[in-house]
């Protein structure tokens, strides 16, 4: 008899997944890249990928096995920068997408890095904090051997937090013989971490998406909101709308979607999912809805601040928001945002809309380097004029060339890599 084996997720041979969205993404900026489409292969195909066995000893006695990715796709800027995701669907294909798009959202912003991804294949909520603790450092240790403060400086993303990037930080050291607080962003702030960077994608979310409210005449006060993903991006970003005087209308998590339609009261829906884990049970909440529904929620703001692929060809049409603001990175699938752009919805990519994470990454970098902080207000300040900034500078851009947001974001990104490509040259 021949036994069943497992197959790797990464030799999964149907399934591109996120990376076909994005290559699509490229495909459609190619034609506006001039003389630098000589070039634009390099953004194909990811630079550097390194898959390691994760083993650790569970609290039982048992040995388990986790595979790991981190994933360069892009240096020619500088560094590789990105997060570090741990979810049970986490696959080879998603960690290149998310790289890929870090690679691109660097640029856009313009902070002096490449991009890079890493990731775990697990569901963390199955191990305990000593598992959970053992995982990431083993996993630190393992792509060790390619980051490091000027070579690439992972940082939170789904499911990891302050404390991971403690342990990632504090493995790094151990193995260099030297604490080296640059080798990971988004630490706790007695570790060298930044003030401001627990809330920054939400707040970047809030500074792009009051940015294009204004450009369509929508007043902030008073607009709908619905929000996917209630972890550290839609959280914030529902609270700063919700002082703003929006109404947040709707939230949906991992476990279910809670609506109201004078808005839900946000502080006490936080206080409810740090309790409870979950948007599940919260008092406050009119009516019940189901998962789908959610997207036929009356707002005007849609804020997916999850997973990949959520606003598909399969709801985009039922969509009745006036913009879509990506806090979650590569939530709208590129045949949904052509059925988008016909239904006029204003789509503000990721790569713009929650770049904000990884500009006060930037600044806690540049902060451990030179052993200097610096204050909450000045780092506030200087977000949101990197990313008014930015939004200014792609909404040009789309008008001028006639193209979406994300077209023109990527038109802005792409040409800056490439053109750092070109100068370098290839090498030998
Ligand atoms: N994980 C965040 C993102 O997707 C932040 C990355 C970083 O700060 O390096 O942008």
């Amino acid at each position: 008899m021949i036994p069943q084996h497992e197959v790797p997720s990464y030799l999964t041979p149907h399934e591109i997944g996120p990376w076909g969205d994005y290559l699509t993404q490229i495909e459609r900026v190619t034609p506006y890249l001039g003389s630098l489409s000589r070039w634009v292969e390099t953004l194909k195909r990811p630079k550097r990928i390194l898959v390691v066995d994760v083993p650790i000893e569970r609290d039982n006695g048992t040995i388990a096995h986790f595979e790991g990715y981190r994933v360069q796709h892009n240096t020619s800027r500088g560094p590789g920068k990105g997060g570090v995701r741990f979810h049970q669907n986490v696959t080879l294909s998603e960690v290149m997408a998310l790289s890929a798009w870090m690679t691109i959202k660097n640029a856009a912003v313009n902070v002096p890095y490449g991009g890079a991804k890493g990731g775990i294949r697990v569901d963390p909520k199955t191990l305990s904090q000593g598992e959970l603790q053992r995982m990431t450092r083993r996993y630190t240790s393992e792509i060790g051997i390619i980051i490091g403060p000027n070579k690439d400086i992972p940082a939170p993303d789904v499911n990891t937090n302050e404390q991971t990037m403690a342990w990632m930080m504090d493995t790094y050291s151990m193995n260099e013989g030297a604490t080296a607080t640059g080798v990971v962003t988004g630490k706790p702030i007695s570790l060298g971490g930044s003030l401001g960077r627990r809330e920054a994608t939400g707040r970047g979310v809030y500074v792009v998406g009051s940015a294009a409210a204004h450009t369509i005449g929508l007043n902030i006060e008073g607009a709908k909101i619905a929000v996917q993903g209630f972890g550290n991006v839609g959280g914030i970003s529902a609270k700063l709308f919700a002082e703003a005087g929006a109404k947040i209308v709707a939230v949906q998590d991992h476990a279910g979607t809670v609506f109201h339609s004078n808005g839900l009261n946000v502080p006490k829906l936080l206080a409810h999912v740090a309790e409870f884990g979950s948007v599940v049970g919260f008092s406050g909440s009119e009516e019940k809805m189901s998962r789908d529904n959610f997207w036929d929620v009356d707002c005007d703001i849609m804020i997916p601040a999850a997973l990949e692929q959520q606003i598909t060809e399969t709801n985009a049409h039922r969509i009745r928001a006036k913009i879509i603001l990506e806090g979650a990175n590569g939530p709208t699938t590129p045949q949904a945002d052509d059925i988008l752009h016909a239904k006029g919805v204003l789509v503000v990519p990721d790569v713009l809309a929650n770049a904000g994470g990884v500009t006060v990454s930037y600044f806690e970098w540049v902060q451990d380097f030179s052993s200097y902080f610096w204050s909450e207000d000045e780092i506030n300040s200087r977000l949101t004029r990197i990313m008014t900034e930015a939004f200014n500078a792609v909404r040009q851009v789309s008008v001028d060339k006639e193209v979406s947001l994300r077209t023109a974001a990527f038109l802005i990104g792409c040409t800056r890599v490439l053109q750092a490509r070109e100068m370098r040259g290839l090498y030998p």
